[in-house]
């Protein structure tokens, strides 16, 4: 079996649910409230149950992993991802507004892995429309990122 060099992430409704919308619509500051974390509405922030399995996984296979959100609040992004304790987990983070051809492009760079070795999750079409003409592998993320999804990911390489 073949192996993508590198896994690249969405964050909003791809690695986390933040109560429902996007983290760039909620209202600072951040709570912690018996173990889980809230914003100032209330709005219960998540990580999706498998995440935490998935990124072990990814260590486990040797593969860096890298962010790539179009947030417009990628302060917030960042304190989310102190917040939920997986900031250390990805040597590239391209957070911030505009099409995600940039972010990858950014990442391949950086990295020096080509666009064409990359596995990229995500829940919005338009960047996965985006980014496939560069070879970039794209598994859709219908609800969340699941144990499940990140194995169909992987056999876009098998
Ligand atoms: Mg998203």
């Amino acid at each position: 079996m073949t192996f993508p060099e590198l896994v690249v992430f969405d964050l909003d409704f791809t690695l986390w649910d933040c109560g429902g919308t996007w983290c760039d619509c909620l209202r600072p500051p951040f709570l912690k409230k018996e173990g889980q974390f809230f914003d100032s509405d209330g709005r219960h922030l998540t990580l999706y149950s498998d995440v935490l399995a998935i990124l072990d996984d990814v260590d486990d296979l040797g593969l860096p992993m890298a962010l790539a959100s179009r947030t417009e609040r990628p302060d917030w992004a960042r304190e989310l991802l102190k917040l939920f304790g997986i900031q250390d987990r990805f040597p590239y983070q391209e957070i911030y507004p505009g099409s995600k051809v940039k972010h990858l492009k950014k990442i391949s760079d950086l990295s020096r892995v080509p666009l064409d070795k990359m596995l990229f999750f995500d829940d919005e079409h338009r960047n996965l429309a985006d980014l496939r003409p560069y070879g970039v592998r794209c598994q859709h993320v219908a609800s969340g990122m699941s144990e499940e999804l990140f194995s169909e990911g992987l056999e876009l390489f098998a």
